[in-house]
């Protein structure tokens, strides 16, 4: 039979409009449009066209997009001193600096220079810890994004065991805690895992954040289980693919996203969302 496709492009339509009425809504009763600030440090190709993805949706929504590019030489300080500027800006509801950041600029420093009330990446250790404790206020995008689209099936997920693979603090780490809430069993592998394969096989849920294209095989997939492939890699023929080799796991799925239009269009969604929640908290 395969696997149902879970299709992000549409579930993130679904949500974008949501937030584009209520931004209308807000502007009705002559509220204030929110505002995201996108800070880009340096070209690096993939981060111009996130950052233009980013300011294209916010048109989209209704909201401003207010765009800060900085060359890859720009100070930590210079940098922490424009992050003062947009937490201090009444116009700014949202701040987003885009990342990897070049070598130099210390990310945890910078992270933590945000206000908790404007890190609508839910990267600040105060939005982090809130996840950990199951109250959680702004929650990272893409972890946001993957439960929506686990939630989107309609199936129960109370007692599933959920394997994550990968391990970094802007996906698989904040994906514990938002399995847990939802009652899982979550395991998470990483570079050191002995036997990732023997892992994934026991799965009801197998989410993939690894960055190497095609590393979950079919062969490891549990029958029936989600697979979410959270990998967005650029191979040298100018395809994109994820971290699953989706040909052999559709196979033997129950459910399983696509690589584009998957999980990438809920990210940028849920960027959204948050920053209609910082506009209406304020
Ligand atoms: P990181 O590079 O920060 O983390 C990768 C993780 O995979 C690490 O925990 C690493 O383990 C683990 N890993 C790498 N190689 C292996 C291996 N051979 N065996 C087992 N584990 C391995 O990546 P990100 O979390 O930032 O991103 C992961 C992927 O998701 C990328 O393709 C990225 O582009 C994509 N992405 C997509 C998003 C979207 O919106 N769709 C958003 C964010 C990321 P260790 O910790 O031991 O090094």
């Amino acid at each position: 039979m395969g696997a149902q496709i879970i299709d992000g492009k549409a579930i993130a339509d679904g949500l974008r409009e949501t937030v584009r009425a209520r931004v209308e809504e807000r502007v009705h009763r002559r509220q204030p449009r929110p505002g995201l600030a996108v800070v880009l440090i340096g070209d690096a190709p993939a981060s111009l066209v996130y950052v233009r993805n980013k300011k294209l949706a916010c048109e989209w929504v209704g909201m401003n997009s207010f765009e800060f590019s900085r060359p890859a030489v720009t100070s930590e300080a210079k940098l922490l001193d424009l992050i003062g500027q947009l937490n201090a800006d009444e116009r700014v509801n949202g701040i987003l600096i885009q990342l990897p950041l070049p070598g130099h600029i210390d990310t945890n420093k910078v992270i933590e220079a945000i206000s908790p009330d404007k890190d609508v990446d839910g990267f600040h250790p105060y939005n982090i810890g809130r996840l950990n404790i199951g109250r959680p206020v702004y929650r990272p995008c893409t972890p946001q994004g993957i439960m929506s689209l686990l939630e989107f099936t309609g199936i129960k997920l109370a007692g599933m065991d959920a394997v994550i693979v990968g391990r970094s603090n802007i996906v698989g780490r904040p994906l514990i805690a938002e399995l847990l809430d939802k009652d899982c069993t979550p395991t998470i592998c990483h570079s050191y895992t002995r036997d990732i394969g023997d892992q994934v096989r026991g799965a009801d849920i197998v989410i993939a954040a690894v960055g190497r294209p095609g590393f979950i095989q079919g062969t490891w997939i549990k029958p029936g289980a989600i697979v979410i492939d959270v990998g967005i890699n650029h191979l040298p023929n100018g395809r994109l693919s994820g971290d699953v080799d989706f040909e052999s796991a559709r196979q033997v799925a129950g459910y399983i996203t696509p690589v584009p239009g998957g999980v990438g269009p809920m990210t940028i969604a849920c960027l959204l969302q948050n920053t209609l929640i910082a506009a209406e908290s304020r």
